[in-house]
Formats: structure tokens, sequence, C-alpha cells
């Protein structure tokens, strides 16, 4: 019987794969976490009581059959595991690396709430994935009968990536475009390497790339070419730009230098571990080595920030954050990595002024509470008379979140629709935006998200692009 070897959370304990000693893993940009021994992820996925409504997958955003991989794990049939997780995904080692499990199927998992701790459902499907590059079952791209037509995908996230090779499969011939020199948007550099190494992301841009999907990098839509030109030269367009502008906050003394945007910072370190040459970070701008380093934010990125200010050789490294630690938006799993590797958080805090002659010296902080829940359910922080206090500081890091571009306006297509917070209008059945033949997805649509969400727009706005395109195939292609 195959559920012999399951259901065995009451005797087995949860057991995530060892994290490296704090002390060691700070002083590089590996992975934190060791992978599973083979014994060890067949244990770990025997845990698994094979729900009737498996509330994991409910809660996963691409629909993931978590409990028929997690039995064939169970089983030792990888290779059929990996398959099927393959099935729903572009990317399963990557989501299994840094989807937040705790807020996803993780959390959702039933043996967590019966406090047997839930299934380590993210480290089993990165074992899988990981195990299948390594004996090479991972198959080349199957590339569709070419059906004529081309698509142009704007942003090589993985959104854009993940469409790609949908699209390559149905038989288009799929055109990228990315601004950067490299593919991968935040998965390249936005996330550090201690979450997500980056050959990892590598190796999946090259399937795609053996696959004849064609990457033209440097090229950025605004300037080398106008929306409409892209829309003349393919079938269709898909807009997958992500959201890049940084969210600032007025206070006396913010333009003293030594003040950074979290994404210069995190750009630059990802391109030193490149092995790129990076002049803001070889004269020591965007070095934190050596300084008192002060991270202003609560989410992932603040998070990225502060273990990247450790791993640099940083003084000190202080975060602030406005509310408490149970309602701060990144991941508590996180915040547990930040501490044990030296990070102290300031919750209730928030920066009033800077200071400095030049450079920033000081960060002058006023304590806070929280007050009156909102209309999102969470309280409101408000500023506590008790008193303010001030903290040193060589360096500070904003890291207070993502807004979109002006895309109209760059893309020079003042027609496009967008919402009132700029991110891009899409039906959200379809993904196409008010452009006919014009689709968007990932963080340009939704704000600010998660790689998993990308995934499943980048996996289902294929159907209606291909289901538009070949309704609209005998059309001319839109004029410039
Ligand atoms: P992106 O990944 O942003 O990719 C967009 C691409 O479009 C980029 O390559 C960009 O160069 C390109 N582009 C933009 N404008 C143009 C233009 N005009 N012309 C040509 N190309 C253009 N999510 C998680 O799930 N887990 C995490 O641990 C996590 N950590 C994060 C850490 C950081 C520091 C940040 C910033 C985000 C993190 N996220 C995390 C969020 C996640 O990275 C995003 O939700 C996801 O990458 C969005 O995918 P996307 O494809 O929509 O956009
Ligand atoms: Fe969990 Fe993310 Fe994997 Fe879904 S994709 S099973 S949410 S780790
Ligand atoms: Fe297995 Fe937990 Fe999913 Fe139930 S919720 S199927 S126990 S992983």
């Amino acid at each position: 019987m195959a559920h012999e070897r399951m259901l065995k959370f009451v005797g087995t304990g949860q057991a995530f794969p060892e994290k490296r000693e704090a002390i060691l893993r700070a002083e590089d940009f590996q992975e934190i976490a060791s992978r599973y021994a083979p014994e060890k992820a067949a244990e770990q996925a025997s845990r698994c009581s094979q729900c009737g409504v498996p509330y994991c997958s409910v809660h996963c955003p691409l629909g993931n059959h978590i409990p028929d991989w997690l039995r064939l794990t169970a089983e030792g049939r990888l290779k059929e595991a990996y398959e099927l997780s393959n099935l729903t995904s572009t990317m399963p080692e990557i989501c299994g690396r840094i989807c937040p499990q705790d807020r996803l199927c993780e959390g959702n998992c039933v043996i967590e709430f019966s406090g047997h701790g839930a299934v380590t459902i993210g480290s089993v499907e990165k074992y899988i994935t990981d195990t299948a590059w390594e004996n090479g079952w991972v198959e080349p791209v199957e590339v569709g009968p070419a059906n004529g037509m081309s698509v142009g995908i704007i942003g090589a996230g993985p959104a854009g990536l993940t469409a790609a090779e949908y699209l390559r499969t149905a038989g288009y011939a799929v055109h990228i475009y990315d601004r950067y020199d490299r593919a991968g948007g935040l998965l390249t550099y936005g996330i550090p390497g201690f979450k997500l190494e980056k050959d990892v992301v590598m190796r999946r841009v090259e399937r795609l790339k053996e696959a004849g999907i064609i990457f033209h990098t440097h090229f950025e839509v605004g300037r080398d070419a106008s929306l409409d030109e892209l829309r003349a030269r393919h079938d269709s367009v898909l807009i997958a730009t992500g959201v890049y502008k940084a969210r600032d906050i007025k206070a006396p003394g913010i333009g003293l230098s030594g003040i950074h945007a979290a994404l210069d910072y995190l750009t630059a370190s990802n391109r030193k571990n490149f092995g790129d040459p990076v002049p803001a970070f070889d004269d020591g701008t965007l070095n934190a080595e050596g300084k008192h380093v002060v991270v202003i934010g609560g989410g992932d990125t603040a998070m990225d920030c502060v273990r990247t200010a450790i791993r640099q050789g940083a003084k000190s490294v202080k975060c602030l954050y406005r509310r408490d630690r149970d309602n701060m938006p990144g991941s508590q799993r996180e915040v547990a990595n930040a501490e044990e590797e030296g990070v102290e958080f300031i919750w209730l805090s928030a920066p009033k002024a800077f200071d400095g002659t030049d450079a920033i010296e000081k960060v002058h902080v006023s304590k806070m509470r929280l007050g009156a829940t909102d209309a999102s359910g969470r309280r409101t922080p408000e500023q506590d008379p008790e008193g303010d206090f001030a903290i040193d500081a060589d360096m500070v890091i904003m890291a207070l979140g993502f807004e979109p571009e002006d895309l109209p306006n760059l893309f020079g297509a003042p027609d496009l629709n967008v919402t009132r917070w700029g991110t891009i209008r899409a039906d959200h059945v379809t993904g196409m935006t008010n452009l006919p033949g014009v689709f968007a997805v990932g963080d340009i649509v939704r704000g600010a998200s998660l790689v998993v969400w990308a995934i499943k727009d980048g996996r289902d706005v294929v159907e209606h692009m291909h289901r538009w395109m070949k309704a609209n195939q005998h059309h001319e292609r839109t004029a410039a």
C-alpha cells in the first residue's frame, strides 16, 4: 500500500535541511541551507497525511500537486515526482528556495495546525528539481511546430521567462527585450545569492536560449523602441517589466551622501558576485565594509539588505521598522536568519532626520507605537511621545518598497491604461490591456509581489495570448 509510507508526522518530527552555522555563512554569498540527503527527503515527504482537500495546494499560487509529488518522493520515485512538479511550474527549484512558504503552502498545511510542524514542502520541492538537473532529467524545452507568428516580451523576469517558455512550446517565435545585460530580472539582480545562487537562475535562462528564444539584452523599451514599434514587429506584445521606482520619504538630510536606494545597493552586490566591475562598489560607495549600516524598512528587500551588509563586513547593522515584529511584512524566517547573523532590529522606530556634515553621520529616530486598526486590518503606527533617540550611521539603505515607473510616458504610449497607482490595468481574466494584443503580467500589474505570482501570471496569460493571436492572425500588425 502506497499510503503505508505516508502519514508519518506523529513519529517523525519536522526537519528542515541544516543551515550552515551563522558565523560561517555570514562570510560568503552562498545559500545558507544544505540540501536533503535522499533518505531525509523521503522521510520528510512521508510526513504528509495526503489530505483529500490539500490546503497546501489551495494556498500555492500555482496549485502545485503537492501531496502527489510528496508521495512519489517518499516512495523514491523521484523522476516521476519531478515530472509532476514540472507540470505546473517553470521554476520549481526556485520557488522551493524563495517562496515565503510560511505564508503559503506550509503555512496552510494541516499538520502545522495540528501542532506537529508543517511538511517541509519547499525544501522537498527544491530537492526534487535540483536532483533532476543533476541527473539530466530536465529535458530541453519541447518547441512546437512553427506557427508563423511572433511575440515580443518586455522584461526577462520570472513572469516574462515563464510566458516565453510556454509560448515557445506552442510554436511561436519569441523575442525577449530587457534593459539589463543578463536575464532573470530580480532573480538575477535583486535577490541575493544567499537565498538564490545565480547558477540556478542562469541554467534556466540557458535552457530557454537553447530553445531558440531570442534575448535582446541592453534593450530598453522607451529608449531603443517605442511600444508601437514592438507592436508592429510582433503579433502580440507582453509587458512584464516589474516595478522599479523606489519609494522615498521626505525628511531633513535625506540628500546626504551615504544614503542609498536598496536596489542600487543589492544590484551592485549581485554584480560583484558575478565578477563584474562595479565602480560605485569598488570606490567604497556601495560597499558596507567597515561601516555602521542602518537599513530602513521591514519587507523582504530590507531583510536582503541587512544580510548583504553583514556579508560585506559591516561594523554593525541595524534595521529600523515602524511596526513591531508581528506586524512586519517580511518573512519571520528571514528575520530569524538575520538575527542569527548579527543584525539588530529596532522595532517601532522611524527615521525623523538624517544628520551629517557632508555625508551621513547620524539618524534621528522617532519611537513609534501601534494605534487604531486601519482599513487593511493592520494597526497604524503613530509617534510615541515617550521619546526620540539617535544612532550612528556611515551608510543608510532605504528599503521602503517599489512603485511602477510611468510606463505610458516611458513607452511613448499615452493611451496605455494604468491604475491610480501606476500599475498597468489588465483584464483580470485574460491579462489583456486596453491596447489590442498587448498583455501585461507580474509585478507591473500586481504591484511589488512574489516570484510565484509572477510565474503564475506568465503561465496563465499564454492561453489568452494564443487565443487572441489565432483569432487575429490575418489582421495586419498594428502600424507604428
Ligand atoms: P522583474 O523580476 O522585476 O523583472 C522585470 C524585468 O523587466 C527586469 O529584468 C527589467 O530589467 C526589465 N525591464 C523593466 N523595464 C524595462 C524596459 N523599459 N525595457 C526593457 N526591459 C525592462 N519574491 C519572492 O517570492 N521571494 C523572495 O524572497 C523575494 N525577494 C525579493 C527581494 C528583493 C530585493 C526584491 C526587490 C524582490 C523580491 N521578491 C521576492 C519579489 C520578486 O522578485 C518579484 O515579485 C518578481 O521578480 C516579479 O517578477 P516580474 O517578472 O514581474 O518582474
Ligand atoms: Fe509552496 Fe511556493 Fe512551491 Fe507553491 S511554489 S508549493 S507556495 S514553495
Ligand atoms: Fe500533506 Fe500538509 Fe498538504 Fe495535507 S496540507 S496534503 S498534510 S502537505
